[in-house]
């Protein structure tokens, strides 16, 4: 093999690219039932947008972005993520000017430099929303329950928010200080990335997995005790309204975002399946965003979902596609066989494809066979799997013969009659 897809990167091939389609087009359907309408802003951004939006100093910048100069000498990035790139795009298209509120969702490719493992890469899927222009809790709870009902709609059940406050950005600079001082005592056993952390985004240890950084942060101060008088108010609002909307969350003391624009608010959604997993989604309010990139001060709110993570957790649906294979015994009943594949997707519905080789019976009907024999993987339901065989007979008698592949059971039915038969056979 001389090329291969470029490390961290994968080809999403069916079933499994239909997987993603299917998640999208519940996404669609359900943030659209909210009013939120699709954005699709460029893979490619100026660097400097992340750097200033996501922070100098987060591992995301530091580390992760996959920046070049193009031929003149500009610098661009791949988006990493695409909160950045819909904020630039409101501002820039003089949405921030209109009316609020504004509510936009999007679903594309982000790219960062990571090192490759399970359920990680380095060209990832995100599906997330945007709602621009509402500073009071009520933003909180739409975002929240529509995430719910995306997600339930993909068949995640106990679902649960985890929530926190980071406050402003003040308040933000208060805890950090705290939050170095306690730690610096504690960071002999800290590696070189982790004091450079310390050194420079002490919030950043949060995300930490090492051992003596976990162990360090036990019993450290909490976002909770430097929060300012309007953010606290705001947060027990937000829990307040949370709870008379029936919305389960728990208060989650150390979750600390790893991108620098998060303000007030911040959360994760865990549930039943996505407990083993890594984080699947996180968002919050970013209420300084559109004004540090040179919008008006406009707050904010939103979530990223890593749609690849998404699928591996998701509750499998039970396959229920059908499948008709038509099947023409020579080139002489091509045409015909055309023709009747045209009739069934209109009149039966699924998939229906048509032997285009006309191979003839024997070598159309091991074709089925062996999807038959895949149909689970191929997300078909086997119990709807028919080949639909024209032949000199059945052009003779104006009839066609079906066979049903999980039997074998085969009827020659009239031609006319052909698509009222499958009613209630897929
Ligand atoms: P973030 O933008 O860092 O808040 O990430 C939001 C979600 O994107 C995470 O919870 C993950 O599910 C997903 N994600 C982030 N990085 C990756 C990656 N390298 N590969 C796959 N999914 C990712």
């Amino acid at each position: 093999m001389k090329y291969r897809a470029v490390k961290g990167t994968r080809d999403l091939l069916p079933p499994e690219s239909e997987r993603f389609a299917d998640a999208e087009a519940a996404a669609r359907r359900v943030f659209s039932s909210y009013g939120y309408g699709e954005v699709r802003t460029p893979c490619l951004e100026a660097t400097e947008l992340f750097a200033r939006s996501v922070g100098e100093t987060t591992d995301l910048v530091h580390k992760e972005m996959y920046t070049f100069p193009d031929r003149k000498g500009r610098s661009l990035t791949l988006r990493p993520e695409n909160t950045a790139g819909v904020v630039r795009a409101v501002i820039e298209n003089g949405l921030a000017a209109g009316p609020m509120p504004l509510r936009l969702w999007y679903e594309g490719p982000q790219f960062r430099y990571e090192r490759p493992q399970a359920g990680r890469y380095r060209e990832f899927r995100q599906i997330g929303a945007e709602l621009l222009g509402v500073p009071g809790p009520a933003a909180e709870v739409e975002i929240l329950t529509m995430l719910f009902d995306f997600l339930e709609a993909l068949g995640f059940r106990g679902l649960t928010v985890a929530l926190n406050s980071v406050g402003t950005a003040q308040s933000r600079e208060a805890f950090g200080r705290a939050l170095k001082e306690y730690l610096s005592r504690r960071s002999s056993g800290f590696g070189e990335d982790d004091r450079r952390k310390l050194e420079e985004n002490p919030l950043r240890l949060f995300d930490s997995k090492d051992t003596a950084v976990r162990a360090a942060l036990e019993g450290s101060p909490r976002t909770l005790d430097f929060l300012d008088a309007g953010s606290r108010r705001h947060h027990e609002e937000v829990r307040q309204l949370l709870g008379e909307s029936g919305l389960p969350f728990r208060d989650e003391p150390s979750l600390v975002r790893g991108l620098d624009y998060y303000t007030r608010t911040v959360f994760e959604v865990t549930s039943a399946e996505l407990g083993a997993q890594d984080a699947i989604l996180g968002g919050g309010r970013y209420d300084n965003l559109v004004e540090l990139l040179g919008g008006p001060a406009l707050p904010a709110i939103g979530f990223a979902i890593g749609e690849d993570r998404l699928l591996q957790a998701a509750p499998r649906p039970a396959p229920s596609r059908s499948l008709l294979l038509v099947l023409p015994q020579g080139p002489e009943d091509l045409a015909d066989a055309l023709r009747l594949a045209g009739e069934l997707r209109a009149g039966v519905g699924g998939a229906v494809e048509v032997d285009l080789l006309a191979r003839g019976f024997k070598k159309g009907m091991a074709r089925g066979n062996a999807l038959f024999e895949e149909a689970s993987a191929r997300g078909l339901d086997s119990e709807k799997i028919f080949a639909v065989l024209l032949g000199a007979r059945e052009r003779e008698e104006g009839t066609v013969t079906v066979k049903r592949l999980a039997s074998g059971d085969q009827e020659t039915i009239p031609r006319a009659r052909v698509a009222g038969w499958f009613e209630g056979r897929v």
